[in-house]
């Protein structure tokens, strides 16, 4: 799996997710998210690239089969286990929810957090497990069966222990020997580059994207990036922590390097000039706050433009070299960072930037490389940067790297065996009930003038829908899959997707692409494409039940239903129109009511301290939180109409509770989760989202809805003062 895909990633620049992947690192632009976040990760947190143990030989402990992670099989939809009444609704609701299940259960060693989203992900793994497995055993032929064969191959190389131990970093050799060979400025132009045309994300990020202002065309983009580490933040914090990370990265990159040959004092300065030159980088990128502003990452220039803000980087022989003939005009994320990185690649000796692309290219590439290689890597972005105990076995791995690189192919597969069109229907339902109760809030809002509300209600319309699984399949043709080496396999797959990208640069916009493969247990928005998407994979218990009554489903798929609606007019959603161009088609009065009442919504959040003295950051959160808000609250409206229809429902209690306890009930249920400390300390610098506890408590505290469907009286934790309440959507 690799470490960084700036390609795929700029395309979905402006996505916004359900729930930062972390565990099983899937698809691609997931890494949407994080993608508004600066790209240095683009997909993929580091986190993921889930390695081995220290255990090179033989089969390894991780792979003789570690306890599977405790998931119950077929649950109830609402299964009164998970519950703690010793603790009251109005106190906890969180606690009161999910707290029998959060007392009785341990975080598997090789998770660094564990719920409801992780459960069903292992559920699905076993099923790409099987497929992929079996795929291997057919030996296909390419022409007849072209998915079944790569998946075969790509999944058969990555089980190949064997070979993969005894060639080492051997597979990399000729792309070591061009590093080595760099001779002057023009040369490291190039090998950054050919880097990029692998996806691995050296020195800064670009690809194609929608182009902000003019949504029907794909252009170039560039956006800041070059860094080892999660975010620009570990690079410029001066607390004792920070500092005591840093030293911990200098030790991890030596350590790499000393795997690739170099003695270990020679690697221990060599990862100190790494540090310093990325330190540079960090310094003159902006935070993820900062990049919340889409106006402020628009800045479309000419190629000469271009070429006068970083005068001493060649971009004619950078495009030569990644096969751009047309680049057009090019949108410049961060045209600071780009003046910086013009200084910082002349002032850092030709020395420096050769340890730094040999860095890159083996932090990119080591989880498809020896288990020493593997568990190095596992130490440092696992165990150290987010607390993980254990490995994942490596058949887990390798199908989350199949599934990262050949998602479609997988994901077609799955799709056939593992989604019934019935879920399709049923979702459709549901995302046209949800519209409906958008549609009636919009035209009653009391803070916004009719004219805007016109806008609002045009843009709602227009929402596209995606369910499932794509129209149109990725073609993988060109790609070719081998049985191995399997590092190759994936610096082949990488490179068709960098190639791919680039190739739709100057194109209409192809409406039919998915940002998520079939498997993912997640969803997105896409402002640009004005889309709201729901992979197969989520449409399952806990969050889609077909055997459940209304108030699990509109709890559960429904809230992530009005979630992902609601990004449609979250802080960066509503910048975008119908068409999804960044285009401001609010009246300035209703706008400065909407920044007041979003405004609440940052207090809010800003108050929570999930660790001793850390604080959740209600700027870098607030359109999730938005979008948590609106969706829970836009669910319960649709239940009610669907109650409605079904008085009989109205009536009846399961397990003692009513129609509406169960909705609150399930909305709960979906966001069940432990964590580690380690974990949570790297998602409050990092993850635009709240932890757990607060996606539950803090839309229900401002929720008169759920006040009234557990009768909890004023001035109760659970309930906010009148004057606080968040109420926007
Ligand atoms: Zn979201």
């Amino acid at each position: 799996m690799f470490k960084s895909a700036f390609f795929v990633l700029v395309s979905f620049f402006c996505a916004l997710i359900l729930h930062a992947q972390s565990e099983p690192q899937k698809s691609p632009p997931s890494g949407t998210s994080s993608a508004a976040q600066g790209l240095q990760k683009p997909g993929k947190p580091p986190t993921d690239q889930a390695p081995p143990p220290p255990v090179p030989e033989t089969s390894p402990q991780a792979e003789t089969e570690t306890a599977k992670p405790p998931i119950e099989k077929n649950p109830p939809p609402i299964n009164t286990n998970d519950m703690d009444t010793s603790v009251k609704p109005q106190d906890d609701f969180f606690m009161y929810a999910d707290g029998g299940w959060i007392k009785r259960t341990e975080i598997p060693p090789e998770f660094s957090r564990w719920g409801s989203f992780n459960e069903l992900i292992e559920k699905n793994n076993d099923a790409l497990h099987e497929i992929a497995e079996k795929a291997a055993k057919s030996q296909a032929d390419p022409k007849t069966a072209p998915e079944l064969q790569k998946v075969g191959d790509y999944y058969g190389s990555g089980m190949d222990e064997k070979t993969i131990e005894a060639m080492r970093t051997k597979p990399l050799d000729d792309e070591l020997k061009r590093i080595d060979g760099v001779k002057d400025r023009q040369g490291v132009v190039k090998e950054i580059a050919h880097l990029h045309t692998f996806g691995i994300g050296a020195f800064f990020g670009f690809g194609s994207g929608q182009d902000d202002k003019n949504s029907s065309m794909v252009i170039s983009n560039a956006v800041q990036g070059g860094l080892g580490m999660p975010d620009r933040d570990y690079y410029t914090k001066t607390d004792d922590a920070s500092k005591k990370l840093r030293d911990q990265y200098v030790d991890h990159v030596a350590k790499m390097l000393t795997l690739l040959g170099e003695p270990a004092t020679a690697a221990r300065e060599h990862a100190q000039k790494i540090l310093a030159l990325e330190t540079k980088l960090a310094e003159a990128s902006r935070t993820r706050v900062e990049l919340r502003d889409p106006q402020k990452n628009y800045n479309k220039m000419s190629q000469t433009d271009l070429q006068t803000l970083t005068p001493d980087w060649k971009w004619a022989d950078y495009f030569k070299e990644i096969n751009l003939t047309e680049p057009g005009d090019i949108n410049v994320h961060q045209p600071d960072f780009f003046k910086a990185a013009n200084a910082t690649f002349t002032s850092t000796p030709l020395d420096d930037w050769k340890t730094y692309l040999r860095w890159h290219l083996i932090n990119a590439a080591a989880s498809e490389l020896s288990n020493d290689l593997v568990s190095e890597n596992f130490n440092f972005n696992d165990a150290t940067l987010r607390g993980t105990k254990q490995i994942k076995p490596r058949w887990k791995r390798v199908v989350l790297s199949t599934d990262q690189e050949l998602g479609e192919a997988l994901g077609k597969l799955y799709v056939a065996d593992y989604f019934p069109p019935e879920a399709k229907a049923r979702a459709l339902e549901l995302i046209n009930n949800l519209k409906e109760a958008l549609s009636d809030r919009i035209k009653t809002l009391e803070w916004m003038d009719d004219a805007t509300k016109q806008e609002a209600l045009k843009k709602l319309a227009a929402f596209g829908v995606k369910i499932g699984y794509p129209d149109k399949w990725r073609d993988y043709s060109l790609l070719k899959i081998d049985k191995g080496p399997f590092v190759l396999n994936a610096l082949r797959a990488e490179n068709f997707e960098a190639n791919r990208d680039l190739k739709k640069i100057g194109k209409p916009v192809d409406r039919t692409e998915w940002g998520m493969t079939p498997p993912t247990v997640n969803a997105y928005y896409n402002p640009t494409m004005n889309e709201i998407v729901f992979p197969a994979g989520i449409l399952q218990p806990p969050f889609f039940n077909a055997k459940a009554d209304d108030a699990v489903n509109y709890g559960g798929i429904g809230a992530v239903i009005g979630h992902e609606m609601t990004h449609g007019f979250d802080d960066q959603g509503r910048q975008y129109d119908a068409t999804g161009n960044l285009r401001d088609w609010w009246s300035a009065e209703s706008a400065a009511k909407f920044t007041e009442r979003s405004k609440a919504v940052v207090t809010q959040y800003a108050e929570y301290e999930p660790l001793p003295g850390l604080h959740v950051n209600g700027e870098l959160t607030q359109g999730e939180n938005i979008a948590d808000i609106g969706g829970v609250k836009l669910a319960y409206a649709a239940l009610q109409k669907a109650l409605d229809k079904n008085p009989a429902a109205r009536q009846q209690k399961i397990d003692g509770f009513t129609p509406e306890q169960r909705f609150f009930l399930s909305f709960a249920t979906i966001w069940k989760s432990k964590q580690r400390d380690e974990d949570l300390k790297l998602r409050l610098n990092t993850d635009p989202h709240s932890p757990a506890q607060y996606r539950v408590n803090g839309p229900l505290s401002d929720l008169t809805e759920f006040q009234k469907a557990f009768n909890i009286p004023d001035g109760s934790p659970m309930v906010r003062s009148k004057d606080k309440r968040v109420n926007i959507w």
